[in-house]
């Protein structure tokens, strides 16, 4: 074998992968169609614990030099329900960061050389090669050359290895080629659009969510804006017809002052449209080959957990190849509990995503916000929660929500009895009033602790 990896897809999963491999002494080849830098379709925030692993990796500085750090965020769900609280801290992180793709991107494929990785960009892989028992044993491809004031040439090549990994993406290649069965399948629910602005003031995160609409604004790298939206897809050949006009109308909708915030920036780069949002996982592993980041595990964008879904699964998949190749390791089970790891992690996010890709905020949710928006502790609970810090599921446990909600709204009771009773009149109205489907990058409660790995 000419190598003990191959990975295929150089972004958030493949280039982590690959370093993490190399700096294990792994021989690994890293390849990539693109060439970097290169953008690719995302909103790119990294959540914080993304952040924490970028800075165990040694790649934090490198970021944190030309981008933001964003400590606080707005939730805004309407009607009262407003929070704006600090992220939590997760290994001594306690900030989100919008590093444009071009940026992240190149720092970990440059991570990933200097760990000894050899990484080919330009290099497209068409096929894998197996053994009569079907065992993958590598890849064949073409690449690029860059052709330097000569016409490109390609050559066709052919590489092998031990264990091929696809970090090639939601549209996966190698996933295709193994035949990797999908399941946690769900239906596309939304469609995002986003674009950069210049002279757009966003000294904290916002995300705003009315009914049928997320929009997140985050500041990123040159002091550009980076405002996004995030709307049912069964609106998305309507928005499309005029994006400028239909993305300007959602911001509006939001309320407050933000549409005429962007209405008074510059426009920095053309309308980003997204409706290629599936939700699944896959198989993580088989006979010489396994998946990494979307390629494994891909869900709506709404949530924002994609990178930082990829880097945590690159961290289990080295470790798991690290220890199944070394002396007395077995492949085949280590890759196996990669899986296993991978899915308990993903999945309460993936219920969380869920929930938020609905576009619906419940009159519940609603008086969950307005309860702990008072709370800075609880409100940076609920954080940890969105950014995948703290388990979803452990949050909405029954006992966890019904306290909170008690907890915040005696509070109130005591402190504000207008509001108080507010809240009251608001309970006691029929569902059929309460069930306006406003919206929510927020859902309900919080959680234990997961992804701190
Ligand atoms: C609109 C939108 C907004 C998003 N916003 C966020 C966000 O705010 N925060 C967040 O965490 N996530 C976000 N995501 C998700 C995030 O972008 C992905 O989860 C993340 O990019 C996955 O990384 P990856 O390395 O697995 O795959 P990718 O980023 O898809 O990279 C795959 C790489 O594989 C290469 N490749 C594919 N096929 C081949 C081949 N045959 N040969 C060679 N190379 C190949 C491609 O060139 C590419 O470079 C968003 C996604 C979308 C669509």
């Amino acid at each position: 074998m000419d190598h003990d990896v191959i990975v295929v897809g150089t972004r958030a999963a493949g280039a982590a992968t690959a370093m993490l491999l190399a700096r294990a002494g792994l021989r690994v080849l890293a390849v990539d169609r693109a060439r970097f830098p290169s953008d690719t379709l995302s909103t790119h925030q990294v959540q914080v614990p993304g952040i924490a692993r970028l800075r165990r990796w040694g790649v934090l500085d490198r970021i944190a030099a030309v981008t933001p750090a964003v400590p606080t965020v707005r939730v805004d769900a309407g009607r009262r329900a407003v929070l704006h609280g600090h992220y939590p801290a997760v290994d001594g992180v306690g900030a989100l960061y919008g590093p444009r793709r071009t940026l992240l991107d190149a720092a970990l494929v440059d991570a990933a050389r200097e760990a000894g990785a050899e990484v080919r960009e330009g290099f497209a892989v068409e096929e894998l090669t197996r053994e009569a028992n079907g065992r993958i044993t590598g890849i064949r491809g073409r690449e690029r050359g860059e052709g330097r004031g000569r016409a490109p040439s390609t050559s066709r090549i052919t590489a092998t290895a031990r264990l091929v990994i696809g970090a090639d993406g939601k549209r996966s290649t190698i996933a295709e080629a193994v035949g990797a069965t999908s399941y946690h399948v769900r239906p596309p629910a939304t469609f995002a659009c986003y674009t950069y602005w210049s002279g757009v003031d966003l000294p904290v995160g916002e995300i705003h969510v009315r009914p049928g609409l997320t929009v997140p604004a985050f500041p990123t790298n040159d002091g550009l804006a980076m405002v996004a939206l995030f709307a049912p897809l069964a609106d998305f050949d309507r928005f499309r017809a005029d994006p400028g006009a239909s993305y300007q109308a959602a911001l509006d909708r939001c309320g407050g002052d933000l549409g005429d915030r962007v209405r008074s920036g510059v426009r920095a780069e053309p309308f980003r449209l997204a409706p290629d949002v599936p939700n699944q996982f896959r198989a993580a592993h088989g006979p010489g080959w396994a998946l990494v980041g979307d390629a494994g595990v891909v869900m709506d964008p709404v949530a924002g957990q994609g990178i930082s879904n990829a880097f945590r699964d690159a961290e289990i998949l080295a470790a798991a190849i690290v220890r199944g190749l070394g002396s007395g390791g077995r492949l085949d089970d280590a890759l196996a509990g990669y899986q296993r790891e991978r899915d308990a992690a993903a999945l309460p996010i993936y219920q969380m995503t869920r929930s938020l890709a609905t576009l619906r905020v419940s009159a519940a949710q609603r008086l969950l916000l307005a309860a702990i928006a008072d709370d800075p502790a609880e409100t940076t609970r609920f954080l940890s929660v969105l950014a995948g810090a703290d388990r979803y599921d452990e949050y909405l446990r029954a006992g966890n929500v019904l306290g909170r909600l008690s907890t915040g709204v005696g509070r109130r009771l005591c402190r504000r009895p207008v509001r108080a009773a507010q809240i009251k009149r608001r309970r006691v109205r029929p569902a059929s009033a309460q069930a306006a489907p406003d919206h929510p990058k927020a859902a309900p409660a919080l959680p234990a602790r997961e992804n701190r790995g």
